[in-house]
C-alpha cells in the first residue's frame, strides 16, 4: 500500500491521529471536520449513542440535533452532513452489510432527510478508525476533504483543479490519487456534480472500485437533496482510504456465527435467486412487469397504473441490456451482486455526447420514474437520464416525479412553450426531458425552475403563470416538500400511510405495504393497517442503524417462508439479523429488541422535525392523486371499480350520477378514511392526534431528554 495518498493541493488544515481500532463493530470515536474555520477533531462515540442511537441514521441524527439550532436552514454553515456505516457495516460474510446512511437538514423538505446508501465510504471510514463523519461548515473556496486512515491523517485541500462532475472525479480519484492497485480497492469518494449545484434535488455518488471492469462505479444516496448541502457547502470530493479491508476488519464479537448465518444466506441467494426474482441478473428491474400487472406502476405522473409499452422498459430488457457474469455488489460478499450497470454506453447529448460510459443501473425507481412515469418507454432515454442524472449529482427519483409533474402541466395548458424556452413538454417526449435535465447542470432556462422541485414550482406556476393552486396540489407527487418514490397507492390506505406518515418524506424504504393491503387483503381493518405501519417502518428503519441493505431481507425468501405464520415479516431471515447483530456487538438481543432500537431513532427524528417546524399532523398531508382519481378521466379509465365502490362501499347509484359528482363522491370518502388512518397509526406509535410524540413514550425509550421534552411541550 502507498505510504499516503498523494496531494499536490494547497493544504488549508491538517489534523494526525492514531486510528482507533475496530471493536465489535464500533471503533469508538467520530470525525469532525468543520469545511469553514478549518476545524478538525475527534468526538468520542458515548455509552448514550451507542445505546440508544445504535449508529448510521441514529448517529446521524444525534450529532446533526447537537450541531444546529432550531431555526437553522438547510444552506446555514451549521447544517451538517453525517455519514455513518453503523456497528454491522463491513460486515463481509453476510449478504448486503456495507451500507452507509447520510443525514442532513433537506433542502426539499427543510427537516432531516436519511438516505441510505451502498459503495464503500461507510465502512471504509469505519476502517480509517471512525464511526462517523461529521461535515459542518461552509469553505470560501472548493474543498476536498481527504482522510487517509493507513498514515492517520485528515486534510482540508483546496481544489480549484478537482472536477464537479461525479464520473470524472472517480476518474480523477484514480489518476491523481491512487498509486497502486490497493490504494483503488481501499479508496473510495463521495462526489456531487454540476446538478446538485443549481438545484435543490442534488444526490451523492459513494464510490467502489469494481475490480472487473477496472473502473469506479458509483451508487447513490439519492433522497432529499443532500448533494445540494454538499456543493452548497463548496466540498468537491470526500475521500477515505483504508488498510486492506479482511473478514474480521469489523472485528465482530463472534465471527463463526456471523459466518454461518452468512454461509446459509448465500446458499439461498444461489439456489432460489433464479427462479425467484433474478437479482442476480437483473436488479430491481423485475418489479416493472409485477407493477404493471398489478396496477401500481406509475404512468403519465401516477395518473394510471399501467401501459401496454411497458414490456419495453421491463426486466428482461435490463437483463439483455446489463453485462452479465460479472459479480455486481456493491460492499464485499454480497452474493445478491444486484448492483448491475450497462458498458460501454454511447452518450447521445450534452457535454459528454460521444463518450462511451458505465451507466450504473438502472434500477427499479428510475426506469419507473423517468421511464412510465413520464410516459417515456426508450431504453436509451432512460440510460441517458439515469446516466446524467448521476454525473450531475440529482436523484432520478425527484426528477422523474418532478418531470413527470411539469408534463401534466403541459398537456393541462398551465405550460406551454412560452413558458418552458421552446421544449414541448408532453408525456414521452424524451429530448425535451433531457434537455431540462442538461439546463438544471448549466442553470438556464426553464431548468431553473425545473431545479426548485415540485412543491415550489407549484408556486411558482402559481404565481407567476395563473395557475389553479388546488389543481396543482391534487396532482404534484409531493409530500412534505419531497417527490414521491414510484408506487401507484391509490387502491391501498395502508400505503399511502406508507409515504404519508413517513418521517422523511415519501420513500418506499420506510414502509411498503400494496402487496399486503391491496393484493392479499392482510390488513382488513385501520388496526391492521396501523399495526403494519408500526413494525415495517421500525423494522426497515433498523438497517439505517446497522448498515445492513433491505434487500437480502425480502427479495430472496427460503421456500418454506409462504408456510410461516407470518410471511411477509420473512421471519428466518428476521432472526438472521438477530443473530447477526449479536454475532457482531456482544450484545443479545431480541426481534422487540430490534424494533425498539428503531423506535428510539423514529421518535427522535419525529420530534427532530417539529423542533425544526414540520412534525405535525398537518405535515402528514398527501396528494390527492395518491389517494384517489383526480380527474375525469382518471376516474373513466378505472370506471367499473370505483362505480363498484361507490354502490357497495357507500350506498349509492353511479347511473345517475355525473363522473365529477362521482369523483366528489369517492374523493370525499376515501380522504375521510385516510384521516381515520392517521388516527390509528398515531394513537398505535403512542403520539398525540396532533403527532406528537407523548412524554411517556420518550421516557420508556430513554430519549427524554431535557431539550426533547421541551420540543413536544409545547404541543401538548
Ligand atoms: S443487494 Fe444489491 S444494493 Fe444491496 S448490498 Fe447487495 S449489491 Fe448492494
Amino acid at each position: 500500500m502507498a505510504e499516503k495518498v498523494k496531494t499536490t493541493r494547497r493544504v488549508l488544515a491538517e489534523f494526525s491521529y492514531d486510528p482507533a481500532e475496530t471493536e465489535r463493530g464500533y471503533t469508538g470515536e467520530t470525525l469532525y471536520v468543520n469545511v469553514g474555520d478549518g476545524t478538525i477533531e475527534s468526538r468520542p462515540v458515548t455509552d448514550t449513542m451507542k445505546e440508544q442511537f445504535i449508529g448510521g441514521r441514529g448517529f446521524g441524527l444525534y450529532r446533526l440535533w447537537y450541531g444546529v439550532e432550531d431555526d437553522t436552514k438547510w444552506d446555514d454553515p451549521e447544517n451538517e452532513i453525517v455519514i455513518s456505516s453503523g456497528p454491522c457495516g463491513g460486515t463481509t460474510q453476510y449478504p448486503g452489510s456495507g451500507k452507509s446512511i447520510v443525514v442532513s437538514i433537506s433542502p426539499l423538505t427543510e427537516i432531516p432527510v436519511d438516505s441510505n446508501v451502498g459503495g464503500h465510504f461507510g465502512p471504509l471510514l469505519k476502517f480509517a478508525g471512525w464511526d462517523a463523519l461529521e461535515v459542518q461548515g461552509k469553505a470560501e473556496e472548493d474543498v476536498i476533504v481527504i482522510i487517509d486512515g493507513p498514515v492517520g491523517k485528515v486534510r482540508i485541500e483546496e481544489a480549484p483543479d478537482v472536477p464537479v462532475d461525479s464520473h470524472l472525479v472517480g476518474h480523477w480519484l484514480i489518476d491523481e490519487l491512487a498509486e497502486t492497485d490497493e490504494d483503488r480497492y481501499y479508496t473510495s469518494v463521495v462526489a456531487a456534480g454540476t446538478g446538485a449545484e443549481n438545484s435543490r434535488f442534488g444526490c451523492l455518488n459513494f464510490s467502489f472500485y469494481d475490480r472487473h471492469r477496472e473502473a469506479p462505479r458509483f451508487k447513490q444516496a439519492g433522497r432529499g437533496g443532500i448533494g445540494t448541502v454538499f456543493r452548497d457547502k463548496r466540498i468537491k470530493a470526500l475521500v477515505v482510504r483504508s488498510e486492506p479491508v479482511r473478514g474480521d476488519s469489523n472485528a465482530p464479537a463472534d465471527r463463526k456465527r456471523i459466518s454461518e448465518i452468512g454461509s446459509k444466506l448465500h446458499r439461498e441467494i444461489y439456489k432460489y435467486d433464479d427462479d425467484q426474482n433474478q437479482m442476480r441478473k437483473g436488479g430491481t428491474s423485475y418489479l416493472v412487469s409485477i407493477m404493471n400487472d398489478y396496477d401500481l406502476l406509475p404512468v403519465h405522473n401516477f395518473r394510471y397504473g399501467k401501459h401496454p409499452e411497458a414490456h419495453k422498459i421491463d426486466g428482461d430488457v435490463w437483463q439483455a441490456h446489463f453485462t452479465q457474469g460479472i459479480p455486481d455488489g456493491c460492499w464485499y460478499g454480497c452474493t445478491m451482486a444486484c448492483s448491475h450497470a450497462v458498458d460501454k454506453y454511447e452518450l447521445r447529448t450534452g457535454p459528454y455526447k460521444g463518450d462511451q460510459v458505465i451507466v450504473d443501473g438502472p434500477e427499479y425507481e428510475t426506469i419507473a420514474g423517468v421511464g412510465s412515469c413520464c410516459g417515456i418507454f426508450e431504453p436509451w432515454a432512460i440510460l441517458e437520464i439515469n446516466f446524467y442524472c448521476d454525473t450531475y449529482g440529482l436523484d432520478t427519483i425527484s426528477f422523474g416525479t418532478g418531470m413527470a409533474f411539469v408534463m401534466e402541466c403541459y398537456e393541462a395548458g398551465i405550460l406551454d412553450k412560452e413558458k418552458t424556452d421552446g421544449l414541448e413538454l408532453t408525456f414521452g417526449n424524451a429530448e425535451a426531458a433531457i434537455e431540462v435535465l442538461h439546463q438544471v447542470a448549466r442553470n438556464e432556462g426553464f431548468g431553473k425552475i425545473f431545479a426548485q422541485g415540485s412543491h415550489r414550482m407549484k408556486d411558482i406556476f402559481v404565481e407567476e403563470f395563473g395557475a389553479d393552486r388546488a389543481f396543482l396540489e391534487d396532482i404534484a407527487m409531493e409530500a412534505k416538500g419531497m417527490e414521491y418514490s414510484e408506487y401507484v397507492t391509490k387502491e391501498s390506505l395502508a400505503q399511502q400511510g406508507g409515504y404519508g406518515l413517513t418521517n422523511k418524506g415519501p420513500q418506499h424504504d420506510e414502509a411498503w405495504l400494496i402487496f399486503m393491503d391491496q393484493i392479499s387483503n392482510l390488513l382488513p381493518t385501520f388496526e391492521d393497517k396501523a399495526e403494519a405501519l408500526h413494525y415495517f417502518p421500525m423494522f426497515r428503519t433498523w438497517f439505517g442503524l446497522c448498515g445492513f441493505c433491505k434487500l437480502p431481507w425480502n427479495d430472496v425468501v427460503p421456500p418454506d417462508n409462504a408456510e410461516t405464520d407470518e410471511p411477509q415479516k420473512i421471519p428466518a431471515h428476521v432472526s438472521n439479523y438477530v443473530a447477526l447483530f449479536a454475532g457482531v456487538t456482544g450484545q443479545d438481543v431480541t426481534e422487540d429488541d430490534l424494533i425498539e432500537q428503531s423506535e428510539t431513532a423514529y421518535n427522535f427524528q419525529r420530534v427532530f422535525n417539529i423542533r425544526l417546524g414540520k412534525g405535525l399532523r398537518e405535515h402528514d398531508a398527501i396528494p390527492y392523486r395518491s389517494a384517489g382519481p383526480v380527474t375525469v378521466e382518471e376516474y373513466e379509465s378505472r370506471v367499473e371499480r370505483y362505480d363498484k365502490q361507490l354502490r357497495e362501499i357507500l350506498g349509492l347509484n353511479p347511473e345517475g350520477m355525473t363522473t365529477e359528482e362521482k369523483v366528489g363522491a369517492l374523493r370525499e370518502h376515501r380522504e375521510e378514511q385516510y384521516e381515520k388512518l392517521i388516527d390509528a397509526v398515531y394513537a398505535r406509535r403512542g403520539w398525540t392526534e396532533n403527532g406528537v410524540p407523548k412524554p411517556e413514550k420518550l421516557e420508556r425509550l430513554g430519549i427524554d431528554f431535557p431539550d426533547v421534552i421541551a420540543v413536544v411541550e409545547k404541543y401538548l
